[in-house]
């Protein structure tokens, strides 16, 4: 469910004409809608009721300021994988005591800013992250909170590039090793050890894996207490998977999900946290491109767009896809067409859709990719000095531009010239 529907034969990004911010900001952009990421987030915090818990938003997904306010106003904590994504939930206004620091490379630095700046809980994913948490809390003379992320060696059934919990993935601390490790935890000074932390990937599109995981963790729960340790939380991770096409099988829903969590880990009395991202904001983006040009080629028609791979990576990088509709519906029974869809990077790679069946579009038509709002701009890039494409967030008959296009100048005038250039 989302907020981009044709209405009178225009795509409306919530009561906004998608075509009139494309003649206002240019194109490429992003667009988000406000009104799809706020139900996103509540979908989650009620599915979880009346279970004590904080829904953690993965800004990984989208981590631009205006969403990160959008999702703190409903009282969502943040889930930040590095100190710069850190930095940028402070600057949203996020308390420290609703922002959890995941990720398997945490530097001394990063852990140092976020003992400062104040933090939920480490999920801790190493014996090594152990030992340097320790020391640096300790040297600060204040006491880190800690879960330890265990890999559960469950089969995500998700895409090779975003499965994390089988033990041969880099994530976490094999599940066989976990009382150990947390032995070595209780032992060491400056932490203190209160729960449990999983994640087993990214758009899973069943339950059975989630369930699977979170039955093994309620089993070493049992354990690590009769072993003395007081868990007292779990973070359940994030991973529920988005449709991104229209026909798709719906993935499970939310309540679905809630449902399960209850019913495998809520008997524990666990204080319960989830970090969703790509089913938060996902389907609350659209990347709007222009048609340059419409190039017949031997056997296979192009469309050529102003947006490329550096501007939503996902295709390329995960062989995703995207549904690809145009600004201006099509009329009943117009006769649809194979194209290639690409961008004008000079690789190859640089295709979003092949044979895609689309109605007849000419240079300078507007096309939309749905489901850009995760993983899109935050995974942008500046190849072959193409801008950052800007992102405008709607609410309502609103819209404003929440990161602009960088001019030429200001691109080039990053780089630095060394003296004996000069
Ligand atoms: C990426 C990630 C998430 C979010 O995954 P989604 O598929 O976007 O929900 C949550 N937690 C951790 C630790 C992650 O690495």
């Amino acid at each position: 469910m989302d907020h981009f529907l044709y209405r009178d034969g225009a795509l409306y990004a919530e009561d906004v004409p998608v075509a009139e911010i494309a003649a206002a900001v240019g194109t490429p952009v992003y667009v988000y809608s406000t009104a799809t990421l706020e139900r996103h987030f509540r979908l989650f915090d009620e599915a979880l009721d009346p279970l004590d818990h904080l829904v953690c938003f993965a800004m990984k997904s989208n981590s631009n300021q205006a969403i990160l306010r959008t999702l703190a106003a409903l009282g969502a904590g943040m889930d930040v994988v590095s100190g710069g994504e850190y930095a940028r939930a402070k600057a949203a206004g996020v308390p420290g005591e609703r922002i959890v620091f995941s990720g398997v490379g945490k530097t001394g630095s990063e852990m140092r800013a976020a003992l400062e700046g104040g933090i939920r809980q480490f999920n801790v994913e190493s014996e090594p992250e152990l030992e340097i948490l320790s020391a640096i809390a300790d040297s600060m003379g204040v006491t880190a909170p800690v879960t330890l992320r265990i890999n559960p060696d469950v089969d995500a059934r998700t895409h090779a590039k975003i499965a994390t919990g089988k033990s041969e993935n880099k994530f976490g601390i094999p599940i066989a090793r976990a009382r150990e490790v947390y032995a070595r935890a209780a032992a060491l000074p400056g932490l203190e050890v209160i729960g449990v932390d999983v994640h087993i990937g990214s758009q899973l599109t069943e339950l059975e894996p989630f369930e699977l995981a979170y039955t093994k963790v309620a089993g070493l729960v049992e354990l690590l207490r009769a072993d003395g340790h007081a868990i007292r939380r779990l973070d359940l991770g994030g991973g529920l998977g988005i449709p991104y096409t229209r026909s798709n099988e719906a993935p499970p829903l939310p309540s679905d999900y809630g449902e399960m969590i209850k019913r495998t880990v809520g008997h524990l009395g666990c204080e319960v946290e989830i970090e969703p991202g790509r089913l938060i904001s996902g389907n609350a983006g659209i990347m709007v491109s222009a048609v340059i040009y419409v190039k017949n080629g031997e056997g296979r028609d192009f469309l050529i767009l102003d947006g490329a791979m550096n501007d939503l990576v996902r295709p390329s990088m995960y062989d995703a896809h995207h549904d690809i509709v145009p600004v201006v519906e099509p009329a009943a029974g117009v006769e649809q067409v194979p194209f290639d869809i690409v961008g004008p990077v000079c690789e190859t790679g640089d295709t979003f859709a092949r044979g895609r069946h689309m109605p007849p579009l000419k240079a300078g038509d507007l096309v939309a990719f749905r489901s850009a709002g995760a993983y899109g701009a935050v995974m942008a890039s500046e190849y072959n000095t193409r801008p950052l494409i800007p992102e405008v967030l709607v609410r309502g008959d609103q819209f404003a531009v929440i990161r602009a296009r960088p001019t030429f100048d200001e691109m080039i005038s990053r780089d630095n010239i060394p003296e004996w250039l000069l």
